[in-house]
């Protein structure tokens, strides 16, 4: 095994929330001596559609937002086949979700005093099936000097108890992890530490996972110790990577969590497996 192995599972490109194209992604991972990567885009595979034949060892990848009791549960698809049916049809079915809900938000907003209009929020997306969710608004805010960042954003009108937040519809954990299994993979709760108390993320863990992410960004080993506990508990696998979205979330460095040889070779054989 390679002591010095480290694969980081879970980023962001420019289908989503992310600053970076896959190829881009790839490149930085291999700049900075990763040995393995998983692109995770919100609620879309498009990333992997278009990729060619690529020279890195990667993991096909999504995160999936889903809702347990009005609070959004990120779910990670690993090795998941991105042209299997559900994985498609879940992927348009948060197309449609976004739509509707980011007219809601834009109309929210508006209420408050703004002229935002949706038109202008999908100006900036020229790309095939990109995910639009709260941190592109939050860039339509900055452009329209509301607020000056998109963390300011957040704590005036975006986050989950303010006035332009619209939770839209909803798809359960369950059913999520359902479509990731039919594709062939392994269903991870990513951030569990965002889940808002104790008793919730242990109920949400009675779900069918494979796994749970452990290792996430600069955690402090003190964040991070009851979370491993968890896992080992259930038998979940622990999973690890930085959450990069490159320049919309600059803190958030490539590489700054990731898995060892062991657990990356599980997640690329986990069809395989017996
Ligand atoms: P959405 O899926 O449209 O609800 O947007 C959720 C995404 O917004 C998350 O995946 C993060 O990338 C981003 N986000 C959530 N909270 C914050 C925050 N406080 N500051 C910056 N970005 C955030
Ligand atoms: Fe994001
Ligand atoms: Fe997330
Ligand atoms: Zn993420």
């Amino acid at each position: 095994m390679n002591k010095l192995f480290r694969a980081d599972l879970h980023c962001h490109s420019y289908f989503s929330d992310g600053s970076d194209s896959p190829q881009t992604l790839i490149e930085k991972a291999k700049k900075i001596g990763l040995c393995g990567l998983s692109i995770t885009d919100h609620d879309t595979v498009e990333a992997y559609l278009n990729l060619g034949s690529i020279d890195f060892p990667l993991i096909t990848g999504v995160e999936f937002s889903s809702f347990f009791d009005g609070e959004p549960v990120h779910i990670l698809g690993y090795a998941i086949d991105p042209w299997n049916k559900g994985v498609q049809e879940l992927c348009e079915w948060h197309k449609t979700r976004r739509e509707n809900r980011n007219r809601s938000m834009i109309f929210a907003l508006n209420e408050l005093g703004f002229s935002l209009s949706y038109d202008e929020l999908l100006s900036g997306s020229e790309k095939k099936n990109q995910t639009i969710g709260r941190p592109h608004i939050a860039q339509l805010l900055i452009k329209h000097g509301v607020v000056d960042t998109i963390q300011q954003a957040f704590e005036r009108y975006l986050g989950e108890d303010k006035p332009g937040y619209v939770a839209g519809a909803v798809c359960t954990p369950d059913e999520t992890i359902s479509v990731i299994h039919g594709a062939g993979g392994a269903a991870v709760l990513a951030h569990p530490h965002l889940i808002k108390s104790k008793r919730k993320l242990r109920k949400i863990l009675q779900a069918p996972f494979d796994g749970m992410e452990g290792y996430y960004a600069r955690f402090s080993k003190e964040k991070e110790r009851p979370l491993l506990l968890m896992a080992k508990e259930r038998n979940l696998l622990i999973t690890g990577g930085s959450d990069y979205h490159g320049e919309t979330k600059p803190f958030n460095q490539l590489g700054s969590s990731w898995v060892d040889e062991a657990t990356f070779m599980r997640l690329k054989e986990w069809s395989a497996r017996s």
